[in-house]
């Protein structure tokens, strides 16, 4: 992946409207010399842009239009589609932790304790896997039940959407807190948000109906 510069742009553009054109007209029409654009009419070459023909000059080649759905991809930033994480408290029980469940509608909590840090996660089938045995839901703490710190998989908010898809696979979970680690111990995360594979969902069907550029 290459950022092109606004020259590199200027070229692309002239190729794309008057192409096939030498190398002499480009350098003509941005009154620059031949030996200046040389450089960039390589870089253009090489990364796909541009095919050069000898004796007839540079023809706009495109690009792979998988390269620019990649290239797309990789700028979505997970702080631009996170959203509200729902949590419980530490000392909530297995009940209420389902009641929120069904209230916000959503698979899996996040448990934070009592300074509002991340503790824990719960996700559906740990609840259901706990309502499994005979004990009484409302006596049971939420908090033996939960993954807990430091197993919980994490994303900062500034890094790619893509990275956290991956994380959701490579370690087949469905939901992932987003945080900022606390000043000074490092071990104590705030909880900002969450990205979950419906959010995936949702940036794939954006990327889908954006018309491409
Ligand atoms: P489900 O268990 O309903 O299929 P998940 O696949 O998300 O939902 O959860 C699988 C297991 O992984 C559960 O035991 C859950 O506590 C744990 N888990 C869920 N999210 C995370 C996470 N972000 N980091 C670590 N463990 C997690």
């Amino acid at each position: 992946m290459i950022e092109l510069t606004k020259r590199q742009e200027q070229i692309l553009q002239i190729v794309k409207d008057e192409g096939p054109i030498t190398g002499e007209h480009i350098a003509e029409r941005l009154h620059l010399t031949r030996a200046t654009l040389r450089p960039d009419l390589s870089i253009l070459t090489m990364s796909g842009y541009l095919e050069a023909r000898p004796r007839v000059g540079y023809f706009y080649a495109g690009r792979k239009a998988s390269n620019v759905i990649s290239e797309r991809l990789h700028k979505l930033l997970v702080n631009d589609y996170k959203a509200l994480p729902i949590v419980v408290q530490e000392s909530a029980t297995v009940y209420d932790a389902i009641v929120t469940l069904f209230l916000e509608d959503v698979g899996t909590l996040f448990i934070v304790n009592q300074k509002g840090f991340l503790a824990g996660v719960v996700s559906r089938k740990d609840l259901l896997r706990a309502s499994l045995g005979n004990k009484t839901l409302e006596d049971m703490p939420v908090s033996i039940i939960m993954t807990r710190m430091p197993n919980i998989v994490t994303i900062f908010p500034e890094e790619s959407l893509f990275a956290a898809a991956k994380k959701l696979i490579d370690f087949q979970i469905d939901s992932l807190p987003v945080v900022r680690a606390e000043e000074g111990d490092g071990r104590s995360f705030e909880l900002l948000g969450r990205v979950t594979k419906t959010t995936i969902a949702k940036a794939f069907v954006e990327l889908g109906q954006e018309p491409m550029v």
